[in-house]
């Protein structure tokens, strides 16, 4: 191809997933890489929504142990004279209000423990200390984690890109990826708007049209949108951004601060998904409208710790499509029903806290001779040795959603 040229790999999608990507392929000595993102900027689709949480308290070590992986990414980014991811280590408070909770965090500590993340047991007055304004009286047990903390997502993404660029790497907007092309079981190139480039490798990180991609390659992966939002309040006192962020997993809620004003998200229990196939590849996904029911559900969720919460006035609503899979589960690593495609998708929601993460394991499942069984787990293949029905699938992965702070989630 003329303008853009061929390259060894090429990465479909510029959210943060898909510079995470490239910046892992870059460290690793990967350079032949060439990202195409369909719209005019990076980062301008679910990415530019997300509110940036980054916490490693996690069910299994396995992914204890990604979420530190990024963090340790995010930390060096932070630490080097160049564009920054905005990462701020401000800590995190998990707070429990019910004694089954408190069952929970005690496994999460050990399994924390086990994979070296350091966490402990905080009292009320402690928790107090941390974030003045709640009223942690009816809190059960408070788990902290020191080195858990939130960034700005569209940094981030430009902080990856950078430092991929540095390198050699090509990341380019406003080109469309329309087909890909195979011999012989294994791919050879893709169409895009802008003509033909040949490569031996296309990963799809397409995000919320990751579906359309793998379909367009002749794979059915079960990856459905589901709506999320959250809100940032007007400024209200007290709130800082030091402050450490906040799960309150029984009142299904996460918040911290955005500069002077709260910013309150939730997983609400009746979920809102799409069928991948109701939009097209090449548009955007359909427009979320804002739910103000469920920002009223926020708000009543947060009520026992901060009464307040129904006087603060919303700026801003950030809402999108991220997408969800029916076991929770990233979809990452080589299909072996087509050589040269690999998968770095099916985020459910830690898409960017998870990015340096999942860039790491993408390259391990690519150059490792043999992977982790973790990273093996995590094969797109786990969805296509079997039929899947799209209707429970969709069922299942609303019910991650509705459950993302379920009790042994
Ligand atoms: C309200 C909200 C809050 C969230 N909060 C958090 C949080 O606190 N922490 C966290 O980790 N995650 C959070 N998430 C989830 C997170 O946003 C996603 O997991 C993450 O952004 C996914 O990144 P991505 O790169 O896979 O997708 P995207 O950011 O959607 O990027 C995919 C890109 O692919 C491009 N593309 C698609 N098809 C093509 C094609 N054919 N050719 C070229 N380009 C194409 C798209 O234009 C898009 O830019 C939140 C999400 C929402 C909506």
């Amino acid at each position: 191809m003329d303008t853009l040229g061929d390259a060894e790999i090429v990465v479909i999608g510029g959210g943060g997933v898909g510079c995470g990507v490239v910046h892992s392929l870059c460290q690793a000595g990967k350079t032949d890489v060439l990202l195409l993102e369909k719209n005019d900027a990076l980062a301008s689709e679910t990415t530019s929504q997300a509110a940036g949480l980054v916490g490693q308290v996690r069910a299994s070590i396995d992914r204890v142990k990604l979420a530190m992986w990024s963090v340790k990414t995010f930390s060096k980014m932070e630490a080097e004279p160049e564009t920054k991811p905005g990462w701020r280590q401000v800590g995190s408070l998990r707070v429990a209000l019910t004694d089954e909770r408190v069952v929970e965090f005690e496994q999460l500590k050990i399994t924390a423990d086990r994979a070296g993340l350091e966490t402990a047991f905080i009292s009320n007055d402690e928790a107090r200390g941390k974030w003045p304004m709640f009223d942690f009286s009816p809190a059960k047990s408070v788990l902290w984690c020191p080195s858990d903390g939130y960034l700005q997502p569209n940094d981030l993404a430009m902080a990856y890109a950078h430092r991929a660029r540095k390198k050699g790497a090509r990341l380019t907007t406003g080109v469309t990826v329309e087909g890909i092309r195979t011999e012989h079981g294994r791919v050879t190139g893709v169409d895009t708007s802008q003509g033909v480039i040949a490569c031996d490798t296309v990963i799809n990180a397409a995000g919320t049209h990751a579906w359309h991609v793998a379909k367009m390659a002749g794979l059915d992966l079960p990856i459905f949108p589901v709506r999320h939002e959250y809100f940032v309040s007007v400024d209200a006192d007290g709130m800082q951004p030091e402050l450490p962020v906040m799960r309150v997993p029984d009142a299904s809620l996460y918040l911290r601060a955005e500069i002077n004003g709260l910013l309150l998200g939730g997983w609400e229990p009746e979920s809102l998904s799409l069928m991948p196939g109701d939009f097209q590849i090449g548009q955007t996904p359909p427009r979320v409208e804002e739910d103000w029911d469920v920002m009223g559900w926020f708000i009543e969720q947060i009520a026992p710790l901060y009464g307040k919460a129904a006087d603060l006035g919303v700026r801003t609503i950030f809402k999108g499509w991220p997408t969800f899979v029916p076991d929770g589960k990233f979809i990452i690593g080589e299909s072996r029903k087509l050589n040269g495609f690999v998968m770095a998708g099916g985020c459910n929601a830690h898409g960017v806290s998870g990015s340096a993460g999942i860039g790491r394991h993408v390259v391990e499942s690519m150059f490792e001779p043999s992977p982790s069984d973790y990273v093996r787990s995590l094969s797109p293949d786990r969805f296509l040795d079997t039929e899947w029905d799209a209707a429970e699938s969709q069922a299942k992965a609303k019910r991650i959603y509705e459950t993302y702070y379920g009790l042994g989630q």
